[in-house]
């Protein structure tokens, strides 16, 4: 059988109006703002409506350590909720908005794949309701205001050594990472060194997608800090007086999307931080709004579970006050053979041995979850290169580390694939076992929180860091910061800090090379290693293959 194509299946879908969409969960026709026949956003009005409801569960999807083409979280996210739906559970999908960058340059959307995706994958991919157009606005207005405050006779005393807000963009253009801006003399402004980032990786996003609503949006907005005076005192983005015009410029971004996947279910398609130097997951504003309309909500984390997971619960539950009731761990055979350390090209071959060796890997996420207070169960998102020899090695592990394993087929069978999952999930989440607690006090210094995610998560044995970045954390902490939590930004490779590293390592050190402080999405972010905020296209774009047919479809994407 030849297997259709994500594009293909997405296409062939049938979708109900939006309308039925929101009326599932019992959003009235007024306050969906319909963009098309098939996206709409939910109206603040609305959502401040729904104040004191009670909650539904919250189930957070998230992975092993994975190969680089991802392990089928999204589409699991996708076929858990239709799981759920199909077993007669109110369940809706909260999962983030993609980037046009990763779109153009690898192949691989953000909607889902195979029988389980949200629909119109096509403009979900691509410019959507318009939102990082939005973020790109405000950002990029803070800079302008920025240089023109310093043209204007910088008032604020700006260093213009010391300008950390840069431009950013919604594409993959490795051209503007380091430019000289304000060139062609003296009516362009004051030259300097800065650079573009992707529209992702943008503060603006962070706050968006943290904010509770738009004053608070307002005032994490007010809270960036942009550059330093020649004395090091930081110069926020409230005394250049922007926030209030980029608010106004995100108060449509502000409201989330509201899609349907493949088998009619709602999904809240919202927000798309980074999941290295942001917290990479669905807008807390999203989540919130799911929890009062559904019984079940299922989202995603980006990355592993060390990465992942671990900020999915640090920063945004604890910012949130949200707590997940069940997590779904996915596992791949083909992931876990690379964990056993099988090359890539080799992944097709039946190997035991590989994935038993890999296995470890998959153990320590599962200790790990679990000891955030929360119950685990693993889903094994079948490839139909397994075997069955394979997936009868992944079950005894998991068994033998007191878990359960459950093969799901949804990316071939859509939510059929999924039942058993979901019959579990909402047995585990209902059955109120979940004590979920984040891994470290608010009040614990900042370098003792890097270190105890290090140690807890990553198993390290040590944190390396200069005397400069502990100063820096002690400079934080006595201007008040200390309170914040951490956002790890490391490979997503290895629970170390060198991508090769696979399976469950033991006694590394974790080197910090530089901290930053996000103040106004309020959390201070560790990098060890690499980290590209402007990232590049490769050799062979899949722009090459995007273009239209004669029916005006969209070809290529995937
Ligand atoms: P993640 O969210 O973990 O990054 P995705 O759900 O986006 O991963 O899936 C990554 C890619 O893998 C997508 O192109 C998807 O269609 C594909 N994929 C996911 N699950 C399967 C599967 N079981 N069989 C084949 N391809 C799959
Ligand atoms: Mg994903």
């Amino acid at each position: 059988m030849n297997q259709k194509s994500d594009i293909e299946i997405a296409r062939a879908a049938r979708k109900k109006p939006i309308q039925e969409v929101g009326d599932r969960l019992g959003i009235p026709t007024e306050a969906l703002i319909p963009y098309g026949h098939d996206k709409a956003k939910v109206g603040q009005a609305f959502i401040r409506s729904l104040g004191e409801r009670p909650d539904g569960k919250l189930i957070l999807v998230t992975a092993i350590n994975p190969t680089p083409a991802g392990e089928g979280k999204t589409t699991t996210t996708v076929g858990l909720g239709d799981g759920l739906n199909r077993i007669g559970r109110k369940a809706a999908i909260c999962i983030r908005e993609a980037s046009l960058g990763p779109c153009f340059g690898m192949k691989g959307g953000a909607a889902g794949g195979g029988h389980a995706q949200v629909v119109p994958m096509e403009d979900m991919n691509l410019h959507f309701t318009g939102d990082f157009h939005a973020i790109t606005s405000a950002h990029n207005l803070l800079a302008a205001m920025i240089d023109n405050h310093i043209y204007w006779g910088n008032a604020l005393e700006i260093d213009e050594r010391r300008v950390t807000w840069r431009r950013v963009l919604d594409m993959n253009d490795r051209a503007l990472r380091d430019i000289v801006t304000s060139l062609g003399g003296v009516s362009n402004g004051f030259p300097r060194q800065t650079g573009f980032d992707i529209t992702v990786a943008s503060e603006v996003m962070a706050c968006l997608c943290l904010a509770a609503d738009l004053e608070d949006l307002q005032e994490r907005l007010g809270n960036i800090i942009v550059a330093y005076r020649r004395d090091r005192s930081p110069i926020y983005c409230r005394d250049l007086k922007a926030d209030g015009a980029m608010t106004v410029l995100l108060k449509d971004a502000m409201q989330p999307n509201l899609v349907q996947t493949l088998e009619n279910n709602p999904a809240f398609v919202h927000g798309g931080p980074f999941a290295n130097i942001a917290h990479g997951c669905n807008s807390v504003i999203a989540t919130r709004t799911a929890l009062k309309l559904a019984d079940y909500v299922v989202t995603e984390a980006g990355f592993g579970a060390d990465l992942g997971a671990e900020k999915f619960m640090n920063i945004k539950c604890r910012k949130a006050g949200i707590a997940p009731d069940a997590v779904v761990i996915v596992a791949t055979i083909r992931a876990l053979k690379m964990n056993g350390g099988v090359a890539r090209a080799d992944l097709g071959a039946e190997n035991v041995a590989a994935v038993e060796a890999g296995c470890p890997n998959l153990g320590r996420h599962i200790a790990n979850v679990k000891s955030f207070g929360v119950p685990v169960v693993v889903a094994i998102n079948h490839f139909t290169s397994d075997t069955e020899a394979e997936i009868a090695a992944v079950r005894a592990y998991v068994e033998a580390q007191g878990s359960e394993a459950i093969l799901c087929t949804h990316w071939a069978d859509g939510s059929a694939g999924t039942e058993a999952l979901a019959t579990r999930v909402a047995e585990i989440a209902d059955s109120g076992r979940a004590q979920f607690a984040p891994l470290y006090p608010d009040e614990m210094p900042l370098f003792a929180k890097i270190e105890t995610i290090a140690k807890r998560i990553y198993h390290a044995s040590e944190v390396l860091a200069d005397q400069k970045i502990r100063d820096q954390l002690r400079q934080w902490e006595a201007a008040g910061y200390g309170h914040l939590p951490i956002c790890m930004a490391k490979t997503q490779y290895s629970f170390s800090t060198d991508p090769t590293r696979r399976g469950a390592p033991t006694g590394h050190g974790v080197p910090v090379r530089e901290v930053r402080l996000s103040a106004g999405a309020g959390f201070v972010v560790v990098i060890c290693g690499e980290i590209m905020t402007m990232p590049g296209l490769p050799r062979v774009p899949s722009a090459e293959e995007i273009g239209l047919n004669a029916a005006g479809d969209v070809e290529g994407l995937f």
